[in-house]
């Protein structure tokens, strides 16, 4: 170990002291041998090998055992995998030499780990899907590769700010629904928080303060609240511990970006939490909602916020009893009622129900969750990134339960609809679907449905999947479902109507040559073959003119020309935005200048950036540079699936250029309150107004600025001031300039 300092060596030791305490309670002998044997092994391989922030290599495979000892707690398996899992990687050493030492399950883990790992290649999809192809071979794989993710995030500081980037969008895009997916709600809260503050670190950080310098309210408020609940609770001699748990910073930021509210319109920061010490003599349930009874007596509950999750466990285990209740000091507070059991599930998921030895055993929801992505593996043909994002929709959905008129449960995405429920229950259901009896009403294939709808699917013969049904549907397996069956609709329209339009043309004695059908084509207005052939197919076109189009001559050279440079004007037109680029150093920021000349980056459509913003840049085929916000949420798919294309960037001062920004105001309508909003703007020398729009109903004052502006300075400016009349209650920018 001469590579090694005195002090790192201690380092190390220090690592391997704190796993083996962490798993000298469970583990007998000869698998705190095992352990020993896995330590001293990766101990050498790794020997002299460092990590980017310098520390020794082998306390981060030590640490990642530690967190799937103690977190996920997982066993010897488990925790020896974990201690070898960068082995094959990064040393000479290969999968058959783990086998040699440490048997077959453990290579086979480290094998799957090691194939998941290192720089996640731009096929990001592509390596979810692997991933999930091992998860229904051995779910260890995948916890201790979240364990790895974890440990990673908790030392991304000593990466340069790209990767932190990369690797912090890719966290939030995958491992952390992937953590929520499997119970793991301490570590999906850990990776998100991490996540936020690497991926946004200035709002993460104006978020912080802002939470910082209320606490002290906040907490003088949560006793005041929980007081009357504790001595109710003592009297019942009901013996529980009340604790309170602020929304986590990433849910908060989340929510007040979705929905467009300051922190101060967040109702639900706080949530009460009881948990009970369960008394044997009666079920759990009971108990649970005894208390709720209590507390309900004291705080009246927000009707319909009652959410039972203890009759009907979430998919991933979680086991709770929600209601909402209003304060003291007349705000919303959730509270939540369990037993110590079901915290304890809440917290670690399904490592706290089960153990890992071998394969699991069956009749547990989480079989059934693998049960589905291997069905959907199995169906799904699909370009990886569309698979991804479809898996992605349904991992994160919140659930709803419908009954068929036999009684038989189907848990369901949020927002599921007839169709979502057809195909859920058999694949021919889903294709001769019209519709259904919702609680014995008849309702349209798009209906959507609610928690405990009972619902009779009703058929056709002669029904088909309809291409409108793709936007209605919510579930992945419906979805794959309909576009596959719609693929084979289409193929057969394809290949009648090629079968027509050749027939037509033989008939009329015209010429089969390629060009005769680019004539038809363009007659058409459409654009290639293949298009007319499915028109056709489908009886859109019916062919009735062909005569005249064949006859007809092709335009003449002067037309052809005038098109041909006209459309190269409009074509470079689109692209001289920016100046392909070559030699773009990523590890450095992107520096965007304001020099019209000189322009090498182009704002992006989606989210138009203006100077100020926070902003990433994203590096397209061409070579070009294209600058999102860095909230966007076409960024967040490319930072995900390909995080190496993607730069930081930072504006230098921008005061010359003017950028289109638009701002909606709305509020209560007073006489001369829009004179008073365009005689700011007219004002302000650094503003210029493109269009106004303004409309008042039943008293109520909505507007939208269209402005060129400088940067995001003035454009705060401007915002301040128009908050400040009387009558607006929100004046903010829109990111979208054209919905
Ligand atoms: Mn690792």
């Amino acid at each position: 170990m001469a590579q090694f300092t005195k002090a790192e060596i201690r380092q190390i030791n220090d690592c391997y002291d704190d796993l083996v305490r962490e798993v000298a309670k469970r583990f007998d002998g000869e698998r705190m041998a095992k352990v020993q044997k896995a330590f001293d092994f990766a101990n050498s391989a790794h020997v002299g090998l460092r990590r980017k922030s310098g520390e020794p290599y082998i306390v981060h495979p030590l640490l990642v055992a530690a967190i799937v000892a103690r977190d996920l707690g997982l066993g010897a398996t488990s925790v020896i995998a974990a201690i070898l899992h960068d082995v094959v990687e990064d040393t000479e050493y290969t999968v058959t030499d783990i086998k040699n030492m440490f048997g077959e399950q453990v290579a086979r883990i480290v094998d799957g780990l090691t194939k998941l790992s290192g720089e996640m290649d731009s096929r990001q999809a592509l390596t979810l899907r692997k991933m999930l192809m091992t998860l229904s071979d051995d779910v260890r794989v995948i916890l201790i590769k979240i364990a790895d993710r974890l440990h990673n995030m908790r030392t991304l500081e000593s990466l340069p700010p790209y990767k932190q980037l990369k690797i912090s969008s890719e966290t939030l895009y995958l491992y952390a629904p992937l953590a929520h997916r499997l119970g793991l709600y301490t570590i999906k809260n850990e990776l998100e928080e991490l996540s936020f503050r690497f991926k946004h670190p200035e709002e993460y950080r104006n978020l912080f303060y802002q939470l910082h310098d209320q606490e002290g309210k906040r907490n003088y408020l949560v006793n005041q609240f929980i007081k009357p609940i504790r001595e109710r609770l003592a009297d019942e001699g009901i013996e529980c511990t009340v604790t309170h748990r602020l929304k986590s910073m990433y849910s908060i930021w989340e929510k007040m970006h979705t929905k467009g509210v300051t922190l101060d319109e967040i109702y639900d920061l706080l949530a009460i939490r009881i948990i009970l010490k369960a008394k044997s003599a009666v079920s759990e349930k009971r108990q649970c909602f005894e208390v709720l009874s209590l507390v309900t007596d004291i705080y009246p509950p927000k009707p319909d916020r009652i959410r039972d999750w203890i009759t009907m466990p979430r998919a991933n285990g979680y086991e709770s009893l929600h209601v909402t209740v209003m304060g003291p000091q007349g705000k919303w507070v959730e509270v939540q009622i369990r037993t110590e059991r079901m915290d304890r599930v809440a917290e670690y998921g399904f490592a706290a129900h089960y153990k890992y030895k071998g394969g699991i055993s069956s009749e547990n929801e989480l079989d059934r969750w693998i049960e589905r992505i291997r069905d959907h593996l199995a169906n799904s043909e699909h370009d990886a990134f569309e698979f991804l994002d479809e898996f992605k929709m349904n991992l994160f959905a919140s659930e709803i339960v419908v009954f068929t008129p036999k009684g038989r449960l189907i848990k369901l995405p949020t927002n599921s609809t007839v169709v979502d429920v057809a195909y859920e229950i058999h694949s021919d259901l889903g294709n001769k679907c019209i519709g259904a009896k919702v609680n014995a009403k008849l309702v349209p294939p798009s209906h959507i449905l609610q928690n405990g709808d009972q619902v009779e699917i009703l058929t056709a013969e002669n029904q088909t999947p309809q291409p409108v049904w793709l936007t209605v549907v919510t579930t992945a397996k419906a979805k794959t479902k309909i576009k596959d069956a719609l693929k084979q609709q289409n193929h057969q329209h394809l290949e009648m109507g090629k079968e027509m339009v050749e027939n037509a043309i033989r008939d009329l004695g015209g010429p089969m040559v390629a060009n005769t059908i680019k004539k038809i084509v363009g007659h058409y207005n459409l654009n290639n073959k293949e298009q007319l052939f499915s028109q056709v197919g489908m009886g859109i076109i019916q062919l009735n003119e062909l005569e005249q189009i064949l006859k007809k001559k092709s335009k003449n050279k002067f037309v052809k020309y005038w098109d041909i440079t006209f459309k190269r004007k409009e074509k470079l037109e689109a692209d001289s935005e920016a100046e392909p680029l070559k030699n773009i150093d990523k590890r450095k920021p992107f520096i965007l200048r304001e020099n019209p000349d000189a322009i090498d980056y182009t704002l992006a459509k989606c989210c138009n950036p203006i100077p100020g913003d926070d902003v990433i840049g994203y590096i397209s085929a061409g070579d070009q540079v294209i600058i999102h916000k860095r909230d966007c949420h076409i960024a967040e798919k490319l930072l995900a699936s390909q995080g190496e294309n993607i730069i930081t960037a930072e504006w230098t001062k921008f005061k010359k250029l003017s950028y289109l920004t638009r701002i909606s105001l709305s509020g209560f309508d007073r006489l001369g309150i829009v004179s008073e909003v365009t005689n700011i703007i007219s004002k302000l020398h650094n503003i210029n107004m493109r269009t106004v729009k303004f409309d008042t109903h039943d008293g109520i004052f909505e507007g939208d600025l269209f402005l060129y502006i400088h940067n995001t300075e003035d454009l705060q400016q401007l915002i301040h001031q128009l908050n400040k009349i009387k009558g607006i209650e929100k004046a903010a920018r829109v990111e979208n300039l054209y919905d």
